[in-house]
């Protein structure tokens, strides 16, 4: 890392920085471990053109799920740019694997931060999906929300790219007529957004953290198809969720729709390996 900005760090926490190191596992930014004689921090680099505006949504999503008391964010220190960079710098999490009774404990609290409610679907701004914009204009309708904001958004961005044809496409009228009997009754509640199995962690004391969120209020079953996509939570988690937020019938449909959206954003940015998916729901519900 630059001297020039490991002292502006320095100024920022009012600290000497004894150590740097790179901390891998991100796919979007750099990624370091600051530490100080007392403290350690996180740090996150970006030199994109629009990282400034990604952190900014990063922190606004952090400290919207923070607020709420049910489930813990890392504390967000600063967030700004530097010469060409954009930077944000949180509190380091020294973090564990997850146990049975972790995943349990981040179960409960999810399905708390999913009573957490609004008057609409959406958001007061908008977010990224990935490094992909995420569009979050509100709705008091689920369908609409979900057909406009979400899947036509991912659709028509996998048309412009290539990777789906016109015939696999569903208009927007096909699209809210399936899902209006499977969409009766939804509220909205406050999601991660992106909840796989890298967007938690789990502290050395046993707390869990949620990090690099793409807040809004939907449906609460959002978060859990995203956690279904790549192999599940573990059963601790889902009976300590189920048993404050129930499945009705229509739950495992909903799911493979809810997974969707994350399959058509993979597509979009990772490729053709996720077309088969795709288009197996496209052609199941629509
Ligand atoms: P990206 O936005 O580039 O995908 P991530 O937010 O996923 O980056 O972070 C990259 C790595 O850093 C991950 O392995 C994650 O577990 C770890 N990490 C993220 N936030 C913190 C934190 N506050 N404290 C400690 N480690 C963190």
């Amino acid at each position: 890392m630059h001297n020039d900005l490991k002292s502006h760090l320095s100024n920022i926490i009012k600290e000497s920085i004894t150590k740097v190191s790179v901390i891998h596992g991100g796919d979007i930014s750099e990624a370091f471990k600051i530490e100080t004689p007392d403290n350690c921090y996180f740090l996150k680099l970006n030199k994109a053109l629009n990282a400034l505006k990604m952190f900014q949504a990063e922190t606004y999503g952090l400290q919207l799920i923070g607020k709420t008391n049910t489930i813990k964010t890392p504390e967000v220190l600063a967030c700004d740019s530097f010469q060409n960079s954009a930077f944000l710098l949180m509190e380091f999490i020294e973090s564990k694997a997850a146990s049975t009774e972790d995943l349990e404990n981040l179960g409960k609290q999810l399905a708390h931060l999913h009573h957490c409610t609004s008057t609409y679907f959406g958001l007061d701004q908008n977010n990224f999906i990935g490094s992909l914009p995420q569009s979050n204009k509100t709705n008091i309708s689920w369908v609409k929300f979900y057909t406009t904001e979400r899947l036509l958004v991912q659709l028509e961005l996998a048309k412009q790219k290539g990777l789906l044809s016109n015939n696999e496409f569903p208009t927007a009228q096909k699209i809210e007529e399936a899902l209006e009997p499977l969409f009766a009754d939804v509220k909205p509640a406050l999601l991660h957004g992106d909840l796989w199995s890298g967007n938690y962690l789990i502290s050395s004391d046993g707390t869990p953290y949620l990090i690099d969120p793409a807040v809004y209020y939907g449906h609460n079953e959002v978060d859990i198809a995203m956690t279904k996509l790549f192999g599940g939570f573990g059963n601790s988690f889902y009976d300590a969720y189920h048993a404050n937020l129930k499945k009705d019938e229509h739950t495992s449909y909903r799911i493979d729709i809810y997974q969707l959206y994350y399959l058509l954003v993979h597509l979009n940015l990772f490729g053709s390996s996720y077309y088969g998916s795709v288009v197996s729901i496209l052609k199941k519900y629509f």
